[in-house]
């Protein structure tokens, strides 16, 4: 059956894409991941400080992955990914939370695109420390995509109040590990994570896969 499988689906690396003979990463990307050093492996995001795990650089074959990851619609590489934010959170993040969660989409866009990336993300890293995911956000209106602005304010301004929680007894007084492919500013984890907040969660703390440039170190770079 593996052969089989092998055959229809030759693997191949997570990040870039190239046919590999077994694994899911290739020496190449192995060899130039571009991690974020310890001092930078938290960064504090929104008005709240929220405490971010952040496993990668935006950069290199991160980018790639995580642009494959958005627009082909390669589900399997939320997998090999979660790998990466599992092990930062833990690091990082240890006895901070209890729940996991994720950053939804609005419905067109789940619809346009087929599928959830942060939900698939946090899914599959919640499947690691053997719990399961909560779905405990829902987006209340579809916003533009946070790509097409440059501007820190304007993305603010575009995400705020744009999250709810359909069901606040299963969020009151649960601290939260809240995931997300991205973090660029912070205003679109933060907005959620205030939702969470304010429907009587115990605490909220983020995980995403990458942020920031790794020229930069700051996060400050221009970004999708
Ligand atoms: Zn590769």
């Amino acid at each position: 059956m593996k052969m089989i499988l092998d055959l229809l689906f030759p693997p191949k690396c997570a990040f870039c894409g190239k046919l590999l003979e077994k694994g899911d990463l290739c020496p190449n990307c192995e060899n130039s991941l571009p991690f974020r050093e310890e001092k930078n492996a938290v960064q504090l995001i929104g008005k709240n400080n929220y405490r971010c795990a952040v496993a990668f650089y935006y950069d290199g074959p991160v980018e790639m992955g995580i642009k494959a990851l958005k627009f082909g619609k390669k589900s399997w590489r939320s997998k090999v990914f979660a790998r990466y934010i599992a092990q930062t959170a833990a690091e990082q993040l240890s006895g901070e939370f209890d729940a996991v969660t994720f950053v939804p989409v609005s419905l067109r866009r789940n619809f346009e695109r087929g599928f959830d990336q942060a939900r698939l993300l946090a899914e599959e890293t919640a499947r690691l420390w053997g719990i399961r995911a909560a779905p405990a956000l829902r987006k209340t209106r579809h916003t533009k995509a946070q790509s097409s602005l440059s501007d820190p304010a304007q993305r603010e301004k575009n995400v705020k109040a744009a999250y709810a929680v359909p069901r606040p007894d299963r969020v009151r007084g649960r601290r939260f590990l809240l995931i997300d492919d991205v973090c660029t500013t912070g205003s679109t984890l933060s907005a959620a994570a205030d939702a969470l907040l304010e429907a009587g969660a115990a605490g909220v703390v983020c995980a995403v896969l990458a942020g920031g440039r790794r020229k930069t170190e700051d996060g400050g770079a221009p970004l999708p």
